[in-house]
């Protein structure tokens, strides 16, 4: 992994440095977001990646509990 690109936090697509967002929570972890669409989902939303096709962390068929 470059220096120069994070995964984003939400899809889990590359995000180069200069563009996205980065979000540093109370907590101490730092948050990298490709899109306003990644952010949104994560923070408003509080959407389950995982449940959404769109990215990366999607797992097809469902998540098994
Ligand atoms: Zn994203």
């Amino acid at each position: 992994m470059s220096l120069l690109v994070k995964p984003c936090s939400f899809c889990g697509r590359p995000v180069p440095k200069g563009s996205g967002t980065m979000l540093a929570r109370n907590d101490g972890a730092v948050l990298w977001f490709c899109s306003s669409k990644c952010k949104k989902n994560s923070q408003s939303l509080r959407r389950d990646p995982r449940k959404l096709k769109w990215t990366a962390k999607h797992v097809k068929g469902g998540i098994r509990k």
